[in-house]
């Protein structure tokens, strides 16, 4: 049999620690022998950015702008003792906080269901996605302790020098300050890919902020979101019988926790860095994720929503057997090839990404597992894999359904 041609190359960022091992057994097992890979590739292990000074983040970014499809592994955010362990010259920021702040997008996260992982909430019946914006909020906040008694007061000085003042808050002793902002255009952005992503799925749209509470902030995230329903998106729901719904943020919980799932929610920052790890691990586990960033210019870059799997690869390193779970990197590689397969018009692409889906959840299905699924499923007495032998199971499969 032939193997599958590409025309488009997809837009490559390998990572660090465990999922960088997993990624170079993922492409040896899984995609060179069936797919003519052709791959632009980024070397954004942690060594390598270091090496570049962290250009080669960037670079990654812009070429998933040139070639509008990407798929990254995942890597080491550094902090102090990284700082150590990699001899860097300086604490490079998140990759992932680069390349959102290029592509500026939102990030969608869906659990990967399978039988015999069944989720801890009884009515969830089909897979929740949720919808992180990427920008502002507390992530990019000032704040300040007050030491004692003063008065604190908000100004905006406008270009033109003039200045509007507001009181937050006359202190009588001590206390904390936080100032946090947004942008419409960034919101905007939001929006649109909330809605368009909606439409691609075919999956309704839920959106919360605490609206009733903060009426100039959260209140302008309801009132873009609606606007931009109204005027660019309302059509095509009503035709293909979606719906976009609003409620409050603590209505928004207690409805999805009694809902049987199938939709999209949209969150703010703050709620959607909180709600997502509350899906996934309800969900079964992070290792059980997808994730993908789409832009509203039409980047799309997938990767696995969890980290490197430092602990793992320890033990890898000390010649220690591993069993890590390789099912979200496997499903950030065939979200991209299928993307890539759509804008390319390469159907055999599209249908290989399938096929590679579907073989990863038989082997799970058929009892066949990592440790981590081992210890939460309902199937009785499952084979428990190794790292490899779990990847080298997929491919048999894979193999008898080509
Ligand atoms: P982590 O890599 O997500 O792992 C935390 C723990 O979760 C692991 O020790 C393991 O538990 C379990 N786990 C996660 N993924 C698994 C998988 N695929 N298979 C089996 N078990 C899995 O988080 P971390 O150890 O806190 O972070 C390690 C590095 O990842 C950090 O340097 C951080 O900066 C980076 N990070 C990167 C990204 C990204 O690039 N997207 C995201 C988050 C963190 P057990 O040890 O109990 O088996
Ligand atoms: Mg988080």
């Amino acid at each position: 049999m032939g193997k599958i041609a590409m025309t488009t190359p997809l837009v490559e960022m390998d990572g660090d620690e465990m999922t960088r091992i997993l990624w170079k057994i993922i492409k040896e097992e899984l995609l060179e022998p069936f797919v003519d890979l052709k791959t632009e590739y980024y070397d954004l292990g942690l060594t390598y950015r270091n090496e570049t000074n962290d250009a080669v983040t960037v670079d990654a970014a812009n070429a998933v702008k040139k070639y509008k499809v990407g798929v990254k592994c995942a890597t080491i955010t550094p902090n102090a003792a990284r700082m150590e362990e990699y001899h860097l010259k300086e604490m490079y920021k998140s990759p992932n906080g680069t390349i959102r702040s290029m592509l500026d997008g939102t990030v969608f996260r869906a659990p990967i269901v399978v039988k015999g992982i069944e989720p801890c909430v009884k009515n969830w019946k089909k897979p929740i996605t949720l919808a992180r914006h990427a920008y502002g909020d507390v992530y990019k906040n000032t704040e300040m302790r007050i030491p004692g008694p003063g008065k604190a007061e908000l100004v905006f000085t406008a270009q033109d020098g003039t200045e509007t003042r507001q009181m937050i808050h006359e202190f009588k002793g001590a206390g904390v300050l936080q100032g946090m902002h947004n942008l419409d255009e960034s919101i905007e952005s939001f929006a649109r890919s909330c809605f368009s992503y909606a439409l691609d799925t075919q999956q309704d749209l839920w959106f919360a902020t605490k609206d009733t509470i903060s009426k100039q902030y959260d209140h302008t995230f309801k009132d873009i979101f609606q606007e931009i329903y109204d005027t660019e998106y309302k059509e095509a729901f009503e035709k293909t019988g979606l719906t976009y719904f609003y409620t409050l943020i603590d209505d928004a919980v207690a409805r999805v926790m009694k809902a049987e799932g199938g939709f999209i929610w949209a969150c703010k920052n703050y709620d959607g860095d909180v709600m997502s790890d509350m899906v996934s691990s309800a969900f079964g586990s992070l290792a059980m994720m997808t994730s993908v960033l789409v832009s509203p210019k039409g980047y799309f870059e997938y990767e696995a929503a969890h980290g490197t799997v430092q602990r793992h690869y320890y033990r890898h390193l000390k010649g220690e057997e591993t069993s890590t779970n390789s099912v979200a990197t496997i499903f950030a590689w065939s979200g991209a090839l299928r993307k890539r397969g759509e804008l390319d018009d390469n159907t055999k692409l599209q249908h290989f990404a399938d096929k590679l889906e579907a073989a990863t959840v038989n082997v799970i299905e058929s009892g066949r597992m990592t440790k981590d699924l081992a210890l939460i499923t309902s199937i009785p007495a499952p084979t428990v894999l190794n790292s490899r032998d779990f990847i080298c199971e997929i491919r048999k499969e894979l193999e008898a359904a080509l």
